[in-house]
């Protein structure tokens, strides 16, 4: 099979969709890889990388997405690329399609096959291809809080772990999943007070019994919520309801009672957000200030670092790419239940119950 990575095009974008070491697996069972040039820039790696392992180098996405049956990206197609995609040529990448109707149509009328990194998921119910993000935008969100809790970034001035004489930041997490989880243990190793909220009681057990003592694990209801909200720097939103909008956790009229200069980093801006005052950001201008609150609300966080997240990606998706190759992506469909799972539209006909729904299409 011939499958091809072009260079990401949406902005802030620098991961990219394959490692040098997956173009030597696929090429090494006798695959061929088109690589638009410059691809792996954003991340760190070269053209030559690529090309020592049997990568063809191609100068246009019109060449990869022309010559390529399978297309391996990371983020949804962008307009532009839209009229490049070809019938029965097969997408696997990030496609969030219950976020635009546009999309999804575009797709249907491109009769591709569409394979979702967000619903490819094993018999538990679990996201493998969404987890290694999440994991990053947890660890990070800790980073960015402590940046913004900085004097000249209008934080309270601030240091995550103090120093000896001087008590530390008091760090809220409300969600304890795998952002929570991952802020957390970032935010204990600074040696701040962390509070780890959840509502899920089986979690809260699993979560006191692996946190370090400088993490309290609380359950989140509105008085706790508020009683944290009063002594916190930083609060991190990092609640999920799976296919539902985040729930709203906080109300305007509680950053009245929050210190001054205290951080908000709601990483669940992607589903809507848990504060009522946030709204989505981008890393051109991550922060705003409501009520002296600063708050951070970048929708996709892992894009910044875009050196680990490709590498945390690509380590996930390669096991994936490998097979969908091998087999051929119908085979790949029928014999594997998280791949099934994956296909949200199969040559344009949408094969995804939720997405469908979603707009009233036909399943
Ligand atoms: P997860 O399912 O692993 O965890 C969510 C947790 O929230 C669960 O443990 C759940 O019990 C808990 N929860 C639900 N309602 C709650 C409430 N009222 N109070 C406290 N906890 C509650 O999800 P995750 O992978 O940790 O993702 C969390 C959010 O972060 C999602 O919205 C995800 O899309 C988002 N995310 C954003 C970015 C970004 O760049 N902004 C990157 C990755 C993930």
């Amino acid at each position: 099979m011939i499958v091809g990575v072009p260079r990401e095009v949406k902005p802030d974008e620098y991961r990219v969709a394959m490692l040098p070491v997956g173009v030597e697996e696929l090429t090494l069972r006798g695959h061929r890889v088109l690589m638009e040039r410059g691809a792996g820039d954003g991340s760190g790696l070269t053209d030559d990388d690529y090309a020592s392992v049997g990568a063809e180098l191609v100068d246009s996405p019109q060449e990869v997405f022309s010559g390529a049956d399978l297309v391996v990206k990371v983020k949804e197609p962008m307009p532009q690329e839209w009229p490049l995609i070809r019938p029965g040529q097969a997408l696997f990448t990030y496609f969030h399609f219950a976020a635009s109707r546009e999309l999804t149509e575009a797709m249907m009328r491109s009769r591709a096959t569409c394979v979702a990194y967000e619903t490819l998921s094993d018999d538990q119910g679990r996201l493998p291809l969404l987890t290694p993000m999440s994991e990053v935008a947890g660890r990070m969100s800790v980073q960015e809080g402590a940046k913004y809790l900085e004097r000249p970034q209008m934080g309270r001035g601030i240091l995550l772990g103090g120093v000896p004489g001087v008590a530390p930041a008091h760090i809220v997490i409300l969600g304890g999943g795998v952002v929570g989880a991952n802020a957390a243990r970032i935010a204990a190793g600074f040696q701040a007070n962390v509070a780890l909220l959840d509502i899920n009681m089986d979690r809260l057990r699993y979560l006191d019994d692996i946190m370090p003592p400088n993490v309290d694990v609380l359950f989140s209801d509105r008085h706790t919520i508020r009683r944290q909200l009063q002594r916190a720097d930083l609060v991190v939103g990092a609640v999920l309801i799976p296919g539902a909008k985040a729930p709203r956790l906080v109300e305007r009229e509680d950053l009245a009672q929050m210190q001054p200069g205290a951080v908000i980093i709601d990483v669940a801006i992607d589903q809507g957000g848990c504060m009522a005052t946030s709204r989505p950001t981008s890393h051109a201008e991550p922060t705003y200030i409501v009520d002296d609150v600063v708050h951070y609300c970048v929708t996709n966080m892992p894009g910044a670092v875009g050196r680990t997240s490709t590498f945390a990606l690509c380590n996930v998706t390669l096991p994936w790419v490998l097979e969908l190759a091998g087999r051929g992506v119908e085979q790949a469909a029928r014999s594997l239940k998280p791949v099934a799972r994956a296909v949200n539209i199969f040559n344009g006909e949408i094969t995804n119950r939720a997405v469908a729904d979603t707009f009233g299409l036909e399943f």
